[in-house]
């Protein structure tokens, strides 16, 4: 049996208008201009047909979550039209590679990568804004910074680190109700100072920009179900 790959390109188009129709209905219904929140397609392990299907239909922010994939994909003319951010786990020892590749480093979540970080923004004078990731609902598994240390450690990435610290990020647990995690995030990036807030994924994305996100990361709503 021949397999087609799903969706076709034209499911993609239609797929990105809808999403894109969403967050203007959600954006207008918290009185919110629909231009202050950016739209971040994930691509990981999407092929590379429907990034292009993507990019057919105007996407213009993408989202990886592994270095070495998002090198591989995203170079040339193909990297010079887009806003990369990097919206996964990061290895210290992949510090420099991200800061020279991506424009958004969202995973900031331990000071010896905040560190790194630092240094090699130092050594390459390239500076892309960071956000800290927090582990609202405290999973053991998780990536992220606790809720209760989050105040100091923004001090001193801050102080410390001199990093350029923009934003908030967080997945929340998949069985919790998302709303009280946006709703926590919100309200500490505020207390913080932080503009940025990233979160909403694709079941809850417009819930998410109701409670203030201004970045909602993506990926099978936009592209379908990922390879395995
Ligand atoms: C995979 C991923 C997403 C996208 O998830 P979908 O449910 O496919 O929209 C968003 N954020 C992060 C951090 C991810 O790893």
């Amino acid at each position: 049996m021949v397999q087609r790959a799903e969706p076709s390109e034209a499911d993609v188009a239609g797929r990105v208008q809808a999403v894109r129709q969403e967050i203007v209905d959600a954006a207008r219904a918290a009185e919110r201009d629909p231009a202050t929140i950016e739209l971040v397609a994930v691509s990981k392990r999407q092929p590379l047909e429907r990034i292009e299907a993507g990019l057919n239909a105007g996407l213009s922010s993408f989202g990886e979550n592994y270095v070495q994939e998002a090198q591989d994909r995203w170079s040339g003319a193909r990297r010079s039209k887009i806003r990369l951010h990097m919206i996964g786990p990061l290895q210290t020892n992949k510090a420099k590679e991200a800061v020279r590749l991506f424009d958004v480093i969202q995973t900031v979540d331990r000071d010896k990568l905040a560190r790194s970080l630092a240094k090699e923004m130092d050594k390459q004078d390239r500076r892309p804004p960071c956000y800290v990731q927090v582990n609202t609902g405290e999973e053991k598994q998780k990536a992220g910074v606790l809720p209760g240390d989050l105040a100091d450690f923004v001090g001193r990435c801050r102080e410390d680190y001199a990093l350029p610290l923009t934003g908030l990020m967080a997945i929340p647990p998949v069985d919790d109700e998302p709303a009280l995690h946006f709703a926590l995030l919100k309200r500490w990036a505020d207390r913080l100072g932080l503009e940025e807030v990233s979160m909403g994924m694709s079941g809850d994305f417009a819930k998410a920009i109701k409670l203030g996100a201004t970045c909602v990361r993506v990926g099978s709503a936009l592209f379908g179900p990922r390879l395995s």
